[in-house]
């Protein structure tokens, strides 16, 4: 049984995340959550703040005890919150999923040095299906490099403030590692005008935004009498959720290091565990 911790229970990420431990059974249990020291959520219960009833763990201010040896912190904070609270993680030998977004090169750097020292996974977008389109939109590139023109479409709600979204870029940086391009050579995001001819080699992206979209994401391989689209749809922001459990319980036991999302999905191996 992993025990779990929850920085930012609060937040719209925190109160899926005890939905989404309660969830995934007898593998895991909450045993501790955590929110700013200014919130007037601080000693509610979090399976109350997150809608499923009593829980008996109630919500510690910032400067609680929520990191304890061998205990699994998930973080969907701020990269200052996470920054400022990494060397107690380190200190007390917890181990850390990080969901947070936003991290500088110094941020990056610093987690990087934690991870030599306690286990920690850290991804962008913790969707099993986005990371496994990964993986697969780089094995259809190489099958079909030369004859098929690849372009990446992205939806995403009205809210969002930048475009192509972070996962598009990946999208695109994945394929592109696959056929031995540099996706900022290549890339052309978006179009307009008289702009020639399509090259060959440019891998084009293309932005939708509108309503309530949570994020849709399709590669697009354009050949001569047929095409090949892969989709990704995220409807909720559970499958975030339920992506970050399970990589607390693939991280609980394992020796120190930073590990992504295609290590939790055994990807480097071949296959999904
Ligand atoms: P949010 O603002 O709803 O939640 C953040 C919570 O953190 C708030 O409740 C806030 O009060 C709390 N918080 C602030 N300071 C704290 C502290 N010192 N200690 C404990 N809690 C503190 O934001 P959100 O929509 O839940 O997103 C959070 C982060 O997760 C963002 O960086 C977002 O980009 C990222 N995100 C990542 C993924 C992914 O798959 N990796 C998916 C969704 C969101």
């Amino acid at each position: 049984m992993v025990e779990i911790g929850i920085m930012g229970v609060g937040g719209r990420m925190g109160r899926m995340l005890v939905q989404a431990v309660q969830a995934a059974g007898k593998s895991c249990r909450l045993v501790a959550a955590s929110e700013r020291a200014d919130s007037p959520l601080i000693g509610q219960d979090a399976g109350e703040v997150a809608g499923i009833g009593a829980i008996g763990v109630p919500i510690l201010s910032d400067t609680g005890r929520l990191f304890a040896t061998g205990r699994v912190v998930i973080d969907f904070t701020r990269p200052e919150v996470t920054l400022a609270q990494l060397p107690k993680a380190v200190a007390l030998g917890s181990l850390l999923v990080i969901g947070t977004t936003g991290f500088d090169a110094g941020g990056r750097g610093k987690i990087a040095e934690a991870g030599q020292q306690i286990p920690i996974v850290m991804a962008p977008n913790f969707s099993v299906g986005v990371n496994l389109m990964m993986r697969v939109v780089a094995d259809v590139a190489r099958v079909l490099e030369e004859s098929f023109d690849i372009e990446i479409i992205e939806a995403h709600h009205r809210h969002k403030v930048d475009a192509p979204s972070g996962t598009a870029l990946g999208l695109g940086r994945a394929v592109a590692q696959a056929i031995g391009r540099e996706l900022h050579e290549v890339a052309v995001y978006g179009r307009e005008g008289i702009t020639g001819e399509r090259e060959r080699q440019t891998i084009g992206f293309a932005t939708v935004r509108g309503g309530d979209i949570v994020g849709d994401h399709t590669v697009l391989f354009a050949g001569e009498g047929e095409r090949l689209e892969v989709t990704h749809r995220a409807s909720s922001r559970m499958t975030f959720a339920k992506g970050a459990v399970r990589a607390a319980i693939w991280l609980a036991g394992r020796k120190a290091g930073l590990y992504d999302m295609a290590d939790v999905l055994n990807f480097d191996r071949g296959g999904s565990e």
